[in-house]
């Protein structure tokens, strides 16, 4: 029987990734974000979708092909009914999209302030050691070791040393601290005989 206690920490990044492209009406490098619209055009039986950004300053619009030139038997009932009513659920996942965003552009700026829900799933009082398991939906543009370091209220230096010492353990990871975190990891910490081990495990929950 495990002594750890077992947590699941979802992360989300509180805001989406963000383009920087040169904005005309600025006549600079701009971050853009999304304006939450998409636009949907019918040309004969082929579409063309786009995902919608305003430069952060000006507001000049920047459109980011979903898809272009589409048939429209091609696209799937639901997603386009997704795109002709700009489903905000959708809208938002197309928003999070990192990989396709960079498949437009080079400079992304991404937010390294998330939001933790934390779900406690098993274990006991008294406890030496917990189980973090990571779900991490959308990508985040934050080190893990930073993560942990704020979440566990522990000095960076401090996280470091845990992990060189074997007392914490990034399981589907291998170097993986100064990354940033990755859905499905989990972060195994075995802290007996460690002084503030039971201030450590009841920040984990
Ligand atoms: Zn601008």
């Amino acid at each position: 029987m495990s002594d750890h206690v077992l947590v699941r920490w979802t992360i989300v990044p509180r805001d989406c990734p963000r383009p920087v492209l040169a904005c005309p009406t600025c006549g600079d490098a701009r971050p853009f974000h999304p304006s939450g619209k998409i636009r949907l055009n019918a040309n004969g039986k082929r579409l063309d979708a786009w995902l919608i950004y305003k430069c952060d300053d000006c507001d000049r619009t920047w459109n980011r092909p979903i898809f272009e030139r589409r048939l429209a038997t091609e696209v799937p009932p639901d997603e386009l009914a997704a795109l002709r009513t700009g489903d905000p659920a959708f809208v938002r996942r197309l928003a999070f999209d990192l990989p396709a965003l960079r498949r437009k552009t080079s400079l992304i700026v991404q937010s390294d302030t998330v939001e933790i829900e934390r779900v406690v799933v098993g274990g006991k009082t008294g406890a030496t050691g917990a189980e973090i398991a990571l779900a991490v939906p959308y990508p985040v543009g934050l080190r893990l070791d930073r993560l942990l370091a704020s979440e566990l209220d522990l000095a960076r230096n401090r996280i470091a040393a845990l992990a060189g010492a074997g007392r914490l353990t990034v399981i589907g990871g291998g170097n993986a601290l100064n990354r940033p975190p990755r859905d499905g990891q989990i972060i195994r910490l075995d802290l007996v005989g460690v002084e503030d081990a039971p201030a450590i495990v009841a920040a984990a929950g």
